[in-house]
């Protein structure tokens, strides 16, 4: 067992392995090929196949610095397109405690605690100072 241990490391060595990019078309592979099970269609299924070829593709490239490229895109896009869940949570999570106030200069989002009254903020992004009035 520990041979074939060995084995698979070294076959592994300088190769790029499994990232991001690589779950995320393992998904939509499997998503592909159920959607086939209700919607028998060729390309349907030739669709997950290329899917599935090409995250495997990935995983034992030796290219690593193209994969790694590839991979910060997927996060930066996957960031843009579903980053406001967790902010959105952590927001809830908060309400009771902390505020959230934008800068009047740079349109950053500053996490403030939630004490009554007026008061001068400084924006540690742009080192703006602004007042605020905290309900
Ligand atoms: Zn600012």
């Amino acid at each position: 067992m520990s041979q074939f241990k060995n084995k698979l490391q070294r076959f592994m060595m300088g190769r790029y392995g499994i990232d991001s990019l690589y779950r995320f078309l393992i998904f939509l592979s499997l998503i592909l090929l159920v959607i086939n099970i209700f919607v028998p269609q060729i390309a349907l299924w030739i669709a997950a196949m290329v899917v599935l070829l090409l995250s495997i593709m990935r995983t034992f490239s030796k290219n690593i610095i193209t994969r790694r490229k590839e991979n910060a895109l997927y996060l930066k896009i996957t960031k843009k397109l579903f980053g406001f869940i967790p902010r959105s949570i952590r927001r809830f999570k908060d309400r009771k405690t902390h505020v959230y106030k934008h800068c009047p200069n740079c349109k950053a989002t500053l996490r403030l605690k939630k004490i009554k009254g007026p008061h001068t903020v400084d924006c540690p992004n742009c080192f703006n100072e602004f007042s605020v009035r905290i309900k």
